[in-house]
């Protein structure tokens, strides 16, 4: 971290900052110029608030070296993080998966039909939500527990490792045979919650908050990491920007962007970031030749009737189309 002192600063302010910066855990070293003093604080800044130093009356600016996060950030663990799920699918560095599925669970022939469906199409991973964070109060929920339970089925039935969100700790417990555990958007920065996620030793798979920066998006990574918990893998879904023509933004540029500041894999969400099934296709296959670890995709089998999200759902066919061209653009990518 680098203060500037305003001009004129006294001897005295700058000893007080320098008494304050060893108080905290750092050293710092002075540069005197000929208009202005500088400061260089030297160590593990993490914890020291660079509003706090900013408002400090002698201090002019601030500029962090370091980032305010270390787990996640690559200056720390420059290897590619990989996480191994217990039926040996492998995510992050070379390895590329596709998480597929419908967004929520609604019965039991509903799940197996699209679990089997996107199995032969080539995905990695089912995902379900049982506990729906919806806007309205007036819409399906999710069928909670219930949900839950029929996922379990179909991942006996198919070998796919499943995922799903979790909304409170308290459901955890349910959450044993849950391979991924997902952090949805509107929960990115429910500390108490990531805390405790930070405890258990499963893959958790964090959701970027709908107006969240990257930094906020690897902080909120790091409380889990923190914690003890180091397998979590970052999912890029769309901002809110005054664009109102599709349901969200799809920032694509998060891709190149987290996977230099950070080693945890990012894998991109093109259903909620379009909200619309005709775009989700051209997202996919950007997001795959951008170097996007993985996807995310909501299948249906009836997408027109489905309990949640239908519109932005791609049937079991648009599915295995989009496969097809997704796997063959991965090969394209090997050989150039
Ligand atoms: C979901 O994955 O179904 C979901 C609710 O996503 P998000 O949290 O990104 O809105
Ligand atoms: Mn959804």
């Amino acid at each position: 971290m680098i203060i500037k002192f305003k001009k004129n600063v006294t001897i005295n302010d700058v000893n007080y900052v320098k008494q304050w910066a060893i108080q905290k855990g750092v050293q710092p070293y002075e540069i005197k110029g000929v208009k202005y003093t500088v400061l260089g604080l030297v160590g593990d800044t993490s914890s020291i608030s660079i509003d706090m130093v900013e408002a400090m009356e002698m201090v002019a600016e601030v500029k962090r070296i370091q980032e305010p996060y270390k787990l996640s950030s690559r200056t720390f663990n420059p290897q590619d993080k990989i996480i191994t799920l217990e039926n040996g699918t492998k995510i992050g560095g070379d390895n590329f998966v596709v998480i597929a599925g419908p967004c929520s669970v609604e019965n039991e022939q509903q799940i197996i039909k699209i679990a089997n469906s996107v199995k032969k199409s080539g995905a990695n991973i089912l995902r379900g939500g049982a506990f729906k964070p919806r806007t309205s109060p007036y819409s399906f929920q999710g069928m909670g527990f219930e949900g839950l339970r029929l996922l379990e089925i179909a991942k006996k039935e198919t070998g796919l490792p499943i995922i799903s969100e979790i909304m409170e700790i308290s459901q955890l417990e349910k959450f044993e045979n849950v391979d991924i555990l997902q952090v949805g958007a509107r929960n990115m920065q429910n500390f108490e919650l990531l805390k405790e996620l930070g405890k258990i030793k499963k893959p958790v798979l964090l959701k970027r908050g709908l107006s969240a920066t990257y930094e906020e998006f690897l902080m909120s990574a790091e409380y889990i990491m923190a914690g003890g918990n180091e397998d979590v893998i970052l999912c890029e879904r769309g901002i809110r920007t005054f664009e109102t023509g599709t349901r969200n933004t799809l920032d694509i540029t998060s891709v190149p962007y987290i996977q230099e500041k950070s080693p945890l894999p990012i894998i991109i969400d093109p259903s909620h970031a379009a909200g619309l099934s005709k775009y989700v296709k051209p997202l996919a296959i950007s997001a795959t030749a951008i170097g996007a670890n993985g996807l995310m995709i909501e299948v249906h089998n009836d997408p027109q009737n489905a309990l949640s999200d239908g519109m932005q759902a791609l049937n079991l066919n648009q599915f295995d189309e989009l496969s097809k061209k997704i796997f063959a653009m991965k090969e394209f990518l090997k050989e150039n």
